[in-house]
């Protein structure tokens, strides 16, 4: 793109573009209107000229008919038209000239066309035979008049006239007048013409006949060339015409004929007037509405820069910029217009909608990346984690099963020695301990392997419908002697008609031990245990409590973890291992049931687990 077009793709330089076609018809107008102006001026001018020639043409015609009269009045005085007597005959037409002051001469012409009578003297001899006037005279035998011509014996312009006589039908004499026209420039002088004009008469043949002003310097003198000759002939009549005068100035030229019609024309008056006077109306008046058009103009162009720049280009630059910047990432930018109904406003808003929307996109996009990052490390951290576990399980399992046949061995053994009744004493208190801790940490062992097994998903469950009013009870009367050691009472709470949950008796067996043991474990003597089995809903729930040392709110968070025991506990607990919550939790979930604890410090436990019914649910 060139400069030029870049320029003209400039929204601002278009609206000045704009502005300017708008202005073009205003300055048509007011060329035209000045055109106009000027049409009417030369129009004005060309009446003037034409006037001018009629009122010229009226006096010529009556200085014209004065002469016939004259003339003809002069040729009834035959004895003094003489050639013989010359010298009377100058006197007389002297005198009369000196009373006709229009004319520039009066003669006689014999007719061998030489002048023997002249009212002004002659220097020598004068020849007329060759001049129009006489001519015609003698041709039509009447009054004739000539052409205008610049006199032999005056030496001035003038029109002259002849008059025939004739005796026995042979010439005798023309007459002749020659009509003064100095007279043509005093009335010019006298019209008043507009300043600078000038006015001059010229014959068909080119010749000043009279010229205001500047009068004698150019009468007589031939202007074939002059601009309104030519357009005299060309446009045959009157007319205008521009062109520079003989002086070099440019005019404004009107012209009409006189004397005779306009085709036979025997001259022409011009009117030439300045053209800075002919058109100082339209000129002014043009040079005014120029004016006035270029600072209106200068105003809507000015008001369409500054206007165009406040309401239209700092805010699409703005909206460009934000576009630009929003492009480049920064999806926070806005356009920042001031709100409104106009279009620019309603496209301001709809970008800032749009840079919005891509914000919120962007937002949820980086969120989702994160929460897609988070969940990836979150998933190799379990797998891990898994792998780890399943190592530890692996191991404990086998370190269990590798531990449980020494151990078994040991307390067999331990079992054996005691049987014989020589050993007394230390040895016999000895081997105790080594029984006792021997099947404890058979115990332990054991404990680890089911745990093991469950997280393993190795335990298969052996279903069957359980009756818990049967189980609860032998559960009681296997750990009744250790509940009497202690002398706390067990109160059993069994509903009426409790339907057989679907479970594996074994382990149910092992939950409620484990409860039950735990019970007492941590209920000092002669407190209470109570366990209560009751339908819910599609399980029976089964309630065991006590009135022992109670638990926090923290322990309580923690308490089915494994290797969770609570510390400072009274000496009996010293022989937990922190598994039996954990595997009890394990198989009670393992059957599809729940299990929760309800405590506080010094106010008993209640913990309580439930196990589904057959069919009641899924
Ligand atoms: P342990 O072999 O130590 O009994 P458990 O998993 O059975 O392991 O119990 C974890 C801990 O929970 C115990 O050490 C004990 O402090 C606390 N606990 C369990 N049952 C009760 C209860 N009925 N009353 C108070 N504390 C209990």
């Amino acid at each position: 793109m060139n400069r030029g077009t870049a320029f003209f793709s400039n929204l601002q330089a278009r609206l000045v573009l704009l502005v300017l076609l708008a202005v073009i018809p205003a300055l048509g107008l007011t060329l035209y209107t000045n055109l106009e102006e000027r049409k009417l001026r030369k129009a004005q001018v060309q009446e003037h000229a034409l006037r001018l020639a009629r009122i010229v043409s009226a006096d010529h015609e009556q200085l014209i008919e004065g002469a016939r009269k004259l003339l003809a009045g002069l040729a009834r005085l035959s004895p003094v038209i003489d050639r013989n007597r010359a010298a009377a005959c100058n006197e007389l037409f002297a005198d009369v000239l000196t009373r006709h002051s229009s004319y520039a001469n009066l003669g006689v012409i014999g007719a061998d066309g030489n002048v023997f009578c002249s009212a002004v003297p002659m220097t020598g001899q004068a020849y007329a035979g060759d001049r129009t006037y006489f001519r015609r005279a003698r041709d039509t035998r009447d009054f004739a008049v000539g052409d205008y011509q610049i006199g032999r014996i005056t030496g001035k312009s003038a029109l002259n006239f002849g008059h025939p006589v004739f005796v026995n039908g042979h010439l005798r004499v023309v007459l002749f007048a020659a009509l003064d026209l100095t007279w043509l420039n005093e009335f010019a002088g006298r019209v008043g013409l507009p300043t600078g004009s000038m006015l001059t008469v010229i014959d068909r043949h080119g010749t000043i006949l009279a010229r205001y002003p500047d009068h004698a310097k150019w009468v007589g003198k031939s202007m074939p060339e002059s601009v309104v000759l030519k357009e005299t002939t060309a446009q045959k009549g009157n007319g205008t015409t521009e062109g520079r005068s003989d002086d070099g100035m440019p005019r404004l030229f009107s012209f009409a004929p006189f004397g005779g019609t306009a085709s036979s024309a025997n001259a022409y008056i011009s009117i030439g007037i300045p053209t800075t006077v002919a058109f100082a109306d339209a000129n002014r008046i043009l040079t005014r509405n120029l004016l006035a058009l270029g600072l209106v103009a200068g105003l809507a162009l000015a008001a369409a820069w500054a206007g165009g720049n406040l309401f239209i280009v700092r805010h699409i630059q703005s909206l460009v910029g934000a576009t630009k910047r929003v492009a480049a990432g920064e999806l926070n930018v806005r356009a920042g217009l001031p709100p409104g109904q106009g279009e620019l406003s309603q496209l301001a808003s709809a970008f800032d909608q749009m840079a919005e929307s891509l914000e919120r996109a962007q937002e949820r996009r980086l969120q989702e990346e994160e929460l897609r990052r988070k969940n990836y490390q979150l998933e190799q951290q379990n797998l891990i984690i898994q792998e780890a576990s399943r190592l530890k399980t692996e191991f404990v399992s086998m370190v269990s099963h590798e531990l449980r046949t020494p151990l078994t061995s040991i307390r067999g053994y331990a079992d054996l020695l005691l049987e014989d009744k020589q050993i007394v004493g230390e040895e016999r208190e000895s081997l105790t301990i080594v029984k006792k801790n021997a099947h404890r940490m058979l115990g332990l062992i054991n404990d680890l392997l089911d745990l093991s097994c469950m997280e393993a998903g190795k335990i298969e469950l052996q279903r069957a419908n359980l009756d818990l009013t049967r189980v609860i009870p032998e559960v009681a009367g296997a750990l009744r002697p250790l509940i009497e050691a202690k002398r706390q009472r067990l109160r059993l709470d069994l509903e009426d008609a409790l339907p057989a949950v679907w479970a594996d008796g074994d382990r149910v067996t092992q939950i409620l031990t484990n409860l039950v043991s735990n019970a007492l474990k941590y209920t000092p003597a002669e407190g209470s245990i109570s366990v209560a089995a009751r339908r819910d809903d599609g399980f029976v729930r089964v309630d065991v409590s006590d009135t022992g040392v109670g638990l926090s709110t923290e322990a309580q968070a923690q308490l089915f973890t494994k290797f969770f025991r609570v510390p400072d506990r009274s000496p009996q607990a010293a022989t937990g291992t922190g598994l039996g919550l954990a595997i009890t939790r394990s198989l009670v979930e393992l059957h599809g049931g729940h299990i929760t604890v309800s405590s506080a410090p010094g106010q008993g436990s209640t913990f309580t687990f439930s196990l589904p019914v057959l069919g009641a649910s899924t």
